[in-house]
């Protein structure tokens, strides 16, 4: 449950949405569902993250999601390849990821060197491995309502958004950003809620006022603080996907969300911190899509998540 924002700053009346606790409580779900299966039935979920090149970013998510991975008592299979990787190289490296028994989910890190079609590899993935949900088979199912492995960040929102509102039904639900990997997928998700659901993106017409429509407002753009106070209705649960890198009057680099958060908090009921809101979630889903990947491929039902 979202925790009061303490001390956070004049006129601030936002609940804060602790990712990072909510994250926690979801790995060690996982980590539940990974013992009864490895005690009842013998499986040990694998999932193999492949990263290409040397982008230190994605090399630090990467990182983590290996981690974690261990820490949640799956097999955590790391592969690293060089920038100079050809597509063909790559696409080997998935095909045998495809027919490993003791890899249930396969995640590519983007992006990929330019030589590198992405389209290809995504559809290279076996989609009862695919753990990102990017495969169109997947999109296709989540769109027509039928069990498929979805993308984690959205699947993180809605998590995160039903620990303020438990029922999403009949709520006007604004997503901000249409991409493949979050904004379209999260639509999806919402409507899946019974949500009213708005996709708005670049070229929306008065974009603040259908924000202002919103009782879930959910912000995925990559434009640093661009959602502002006078965009928020009062009440409404604000979600921060965005990642930018900006620097600070001391010239310090740090990283905020497309929110104005100060600002936000003031009118919002709830708002996700960048950082420590939605990032957490995402990483803690992709395990949780590892645990259901594996259950699928052996038949047994989509674990209680
Ligand atoms: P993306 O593929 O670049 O898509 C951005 C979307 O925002 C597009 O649909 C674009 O509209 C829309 N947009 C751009 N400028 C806009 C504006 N001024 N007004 C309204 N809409 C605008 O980005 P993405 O991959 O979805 O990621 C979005 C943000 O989330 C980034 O900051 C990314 O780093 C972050 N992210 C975070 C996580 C996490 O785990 N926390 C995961 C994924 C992404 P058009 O379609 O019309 O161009």
């Amino acid at each position: 449950m979202p925790t009061e924002l303490a001390g956070a700053g004049r006129g601030m009346t936002a609940k804060i949405i602790d990712g990072k606790a909510i994250a926690a409580d979801l790995r060690g779900k996982v980590a539940d569902v990974v013992h009864r299966l490895h005690r009842d039935r013998g499986i040990i979920p694998g999932l193999a993250v492949v990263l290409v090149g040397n982008n230190p970013a994605s090399a630090s998510y990467v990182g983590s999601k290996v981690r974690m991975t261990a820490s949640s008592g799956m097999r955590s299979f790391d592969h690293r390849l060089p920038e100079t990787t050809s597509e063909v190289e790559l696409l080997t490296l998935i095909s045998r990821l495809n027919a490993d028994p003791t890899v249930h989910g396969i995640l590519v890190q983007l992006p990929l060197p330019r030589q590198i079609d992405v389209q290809k590899v995504i559809m290279a993935i076996d989609p009862g491995k695919d753990v990102d949900g990017f495969h169109p088979l997947n999109a296709g199912r989540l769109s027509a309502g039928f069990p498929a492995l979805v993308p984690c960040t959205p699947l993180g929102c809605v998590y995160l958004a039903k620990t303020v509102q438990p029922s999403l039904e009949g709520l006007e639900a604004v997503v901000i950003g249409r991409s493949n990997i979050v904004g379209k997928p999260l639509a999806q998700l919402l409507l899946a809620e019974n949500a009213t659901v708005t996709l708005a993106h670049s070229r929306t017409r008065d974009l603040p006022a259908v924000a202002r429509r919103a009782d879930v407002l959910i912000a995925a753009v990559g434009q640093a603080e661009m959602v502002r106070r006078d965009w928020v209705k009062p009440g409404a649960i604000v979600l921060d996907v965005g990642i930018n890198r900006v620097t600070g009057p001391g010239g310090k680099p740090h990283i905020v969300g497309d929110v104005a958060f100060a600002e936000v908090a003031e009118v919002a009921d709830a708002i996700t911190p960048v950082p420590g809101g939605v990032g957490p979630m995402t990483i803690a889903c992709l395990l949780a899509n590892a645990v259901r990947a594996a259950c699928g491929l052996a038949g047994l039902p989509a674990p209680a998540l």
